[in-house]
Parts: structure tokens; sequence; C-alpha cells
């Protein structure tokens, strides 16, 4: 069982402490993989670092070796979902560029084909 979220209002800081289900895929110390509810792929994974932080670029300032970890998460679900290297990662950030969740979030999607530019 994990502590109390560190922000009762965030829902991702509740999904790290285990207060509201999710499918978790993978884990690590600072970060945790769980599948989005809304998959816009048929792998459409998140990966959050446990640390609340709003965006990719707090985290960056927070702890660089996060950030790395966060990546590198998505790297390794990318190849339990056999993707075989063809995946997108995506950090949302601010509302006008689509975030919706203030806890930073990288989206891990894959298993069709990507258009570019995205919409
Ligand atoms: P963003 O719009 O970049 O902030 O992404 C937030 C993502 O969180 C969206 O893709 C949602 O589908 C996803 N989401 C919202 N609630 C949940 C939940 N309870 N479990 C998993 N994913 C969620």
């Amino acid at each position: 069982m994990s502590a109390a979220p560190t922000h009762p209002d965030c829902l991702f800081c509740r999904i790290v402490a285990g207060e509201i289900p999710a499918e978790v895929v993978a884990r690590t110390d600072t970060s945790l993989a769980f599948r989005d509810v809304g998959p816009q792929a048929p792998t459409h994974v998140l990966v959050v670092p446990r640390r609340h932080v709003a965006n990719a670029g707090e985290l960056a300032d927070a702890s660089p070796a996060e950030l790395a970890d966060v990546t590198l998460l998505a790297r390794t679900v990318a190849e339990q979902e056999g993707l075989d290297g063809d995946y997108r990662l995506v950090f949302n950030t601010g509302a006008g560029a689509g975030q919706s969740v203030f806890h930073a979030h990288l989206h891990l999607l894959g298993g069709r084909a990507m258009k570019w530019p995205p919409g």
C-alpha cells in the first residue's frame, strides 16, 4: 500500500497512491506507467513521475534524473508491448496544447500508423 497522495485533489497523485484504480503496466521507484482510460491508439500508456509537478519542464527543473526515468520507463513499456521501436511520446503542456491533467505525464502511443503534423 502506498502513502497518502501528496496532492489529494490531483487525479494522478491519487492513482500513484493507489486510491484510484488504474491498469498499471510497469513501475520504477520514481515513475508509474498505466493505461489511458480513453485510448487513442492500440497502445496508449501514460507514464507519470510519482512526484507532483505540473508538466515536463517543471520535472526537468526539479529532477532531470526523474525525467529521464519517465522516458526510459516509456521505452521499457514500448518493448513490453511489442512496438518494435515505432511509437510516439507526447508531453502536452498547457491547456491550449491539450493538457487536461496538471500532473506531468508522458503519453506513449503505438500500434498504428502515426500522422505528422499532429492535430
Ligand atoms: P492530457 O490531456 O495530455 O492532460 O492527458 C490526460 C490523459 O489522462 C487523457 O488522455 C485521459 O484519457 C487520461 N485519463 C483521465 N483520467 C484517467 C484515469 N482515471 N486513468 C487513466 N487515464 C486517465
